[in-house]
């Protein structure tokens, strides 16, 4: 499962980090997660169960920011948001140009006890 080893590396950076300030407890952990970063939310979710069973991240919240796709159209200098990669300009109706966010698969930061 693609989600379990992406899950499982952004834990074991969270311990590092948490270990690093000395925490003993995490409470919550934010996900920046794209909208065409390929994976599904509620497969992470299941995953952090799994991966911070017995960690000190056990029980802490998940909460994942979804972040639109957006992307920019040159000939009309402007940034439009869409759900899939294969779109158009809302004004010029060109296809889809450069990609400006969306990818994102990110630790946006942590909670925790010290
Ligand atoms: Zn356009």
């Amino acid at each position: 499962m693609h989600e379990y080893s992406i899950m499982q590396s952004a834990i074991s950076q969270v311990l590092r980090e948490a270990r690093q300030a000395g925490a003993t407890r995490v409470h919550e952990i934010r996900l920046r997660v794209g909208a065409l970063s390929g994976v599904v939310p509620d497969a992470l979710r299941f995953a952090f169960e799994a991966v911070t069973d017995g960690t000190c991240a056990q029980g802490a919240v998940l909460t994942i920011e979804e972040v639109p796709a957006r992307f920019w159209c040159a000939a009309c200098r402007r940034e439009f948001v869409s759900a899939n990669l294969y779109s158009e300009c809302p004004d010029c109706h060109n296809p889809s140009g450069e990609l400006r966010a969306g990818r994102e698969l990110e630790l946006a930061s942590m909670e925790v006890d010290t």
